[in-house]
């Protein structure tokens, strides 16, 4: 069994989060760190750690994260502007709570994705 991490706290309502949205599949939660004046965590409820952990009875699942993102980035007011989705995965992609989670960023221009080497 996968170790939890805080973000299942989170989704038990354990400790406190700024959580904009929940159901039966999903949690979303502010960012404690904010890196944009957005910045949303979709997580899914069940304990996934690292993308490559999902299986295809995942699917749905992991479908539903981005329809809420979608929805989310609505509700914010950042949609049409535009925003970006991330899933860091492992140490080269400097994932560090080991429950995945899809970063929604927004609200100014972000300019490139990555540095240039
Ligand atoms: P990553 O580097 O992709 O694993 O991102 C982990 C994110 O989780 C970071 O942006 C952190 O600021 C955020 N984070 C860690 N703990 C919490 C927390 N208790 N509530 C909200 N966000 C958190």
């Amino acid at each position: 069994m996968p170790e939890e991490t805080i973000f299942s706290k989170i989704i038990r309502r354990e400790i406190p989060a700024d959580i904009v949205f929940q159901d039966d599949r999903v949690t979303a939660f502010r960012d404690i760190a904010p890196q944009a004046p957005t910045h949303i965590l979709v997580i899914p409820n069940k304990l996934i750690p690292t993308a490559n952990d999902a299986t295809p009875e995942d699917e749905a699942t992991l479908g539903h994260m981005f329809i809420v993102a979608g929805e989310i980035a609505r509700k914010e007011g950042i949609a049409e502007d535009g925003y970006r989705l991330i899933m860091n995965c492992g140490e080269h992609g400097h994932q560090e709570v080991q429950h995945i989670h899809l970063h929604l960023l927004g609200g100014r221009p972000l300019g490139s994705m990555l540095k240039r080497a």
